[in-house]
């Protein structure tokens, strides 16, 4: 019985590894081609087949994350996503992600505002985390309507960090709360849905977010808004946790 599990579960893991892979080489040539076409190194366009290939070029990127997300998840569920753990500035990693958001910030009129405590450096990978606060942040604008405000913070609290990413959006109810973090999961997913994505970025936020020994937790309000926080263990590279809560004064 138990070899029969066994022989059952790394067929499974072998075919997302093996589909993901072949989903993802054909995508290398057309990406490559895309570009040079729209710049019409390749010949003149038409404005009908520019829009067209405008339209080609956009669900290609869509696709392709995608496909990069279901490959994140299951080298995270199989434990084989290599990790690049480095002494980081968590404040920076956030200040970066939120550049790289400010258009879509923008173009809905939403000011996002920080709250940043003076914090210590802690044992991370910043392109991870990054990936982590893209989501939620990405997320806390898709679910927000115009002109309204998103807050994140940072702070210590004993031996942990605190980061809190607060919108006043749609908000999410009860019943469906304990369900985001599940693979694939959308509130809405009626043929008529307004907001587009996989259902994965959470479940891969939070796998991320366990990889560094910390917690992920959500409070909602439907109509109000949500608030995400990310619980890390303050640690750095070469220090054990209590030897560095003594250095810095203690966890209090
Ligand atoms: P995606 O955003 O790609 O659909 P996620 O895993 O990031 O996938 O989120 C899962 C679902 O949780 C979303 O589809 C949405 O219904 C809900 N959700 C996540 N963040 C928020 C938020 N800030 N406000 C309201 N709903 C949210």
């Amino acid at each position: 019985m138990i070899k029969k599990i066994k022989i059952d579960e790394q067929p499974k893991d072998d075919f997302f590894r093996i589909l993901t892979h072949e989903l993802k080489s054909p995508l290398t040539p057309i990406q490559t081609y895309l570009p040079l076409l729209l710049s019409e190194k390749l010949g003149n366009l038409n404005k009908e087949q520019k829009d067209a290939l405008n339209t080609i070029s956009k669900n290609i990127d869509r696709l392709s994350h995608l496909i990069l997300d279901v490959l994140t998840l299951s080298r995270l569920e199989s434990k084989e996503i290599k990790f690049n753990f480095e002494n980081i500035s968590i404040n920076k990693v956030i200040e970066n992600t939120i550049k790289n958001l400010k258009w879509e910030a923008k173009e809905k009129n939403i000011e996002i505002n920080t709250f940043f405590s003076n914090l210590p450096l802690i044992e991370g990978d910043s392109e991870r985390l990054g990936q982590v606060f893209h989501n939620l942040i990405e997320n806390a604008i898709k679910f927000t309507p115009e002109k309204r405000r998103i807050d994140i913070s940072s702070e210590k609290k004993g031996y942990s960090f605190i980061i809190s990413v607060k919108d006043k959006g749609i908000g999410i109810s009860s019943r469906n709360l304990n369900k985001i973090f599940d693979k694939f999961y959308q509130v809405d997913t009626g043929l008529d849905r307004k907001y587009r994505g996989s259902g994965l970025g959470l479940t891969i936020c939070q796998g991320i977010v366990k990889a560094h020994g910390g917690e992920i937790k959500v409070k909602s309000e439907l109509k109000k808004g949500t608030t995400f926080k990310i619980i890390l263990p303050y640690k750095t590279l070469g220090k054990p946790t209590e030897a560095f809560g003594e250095i810095i004064g203690g966890g209090h």
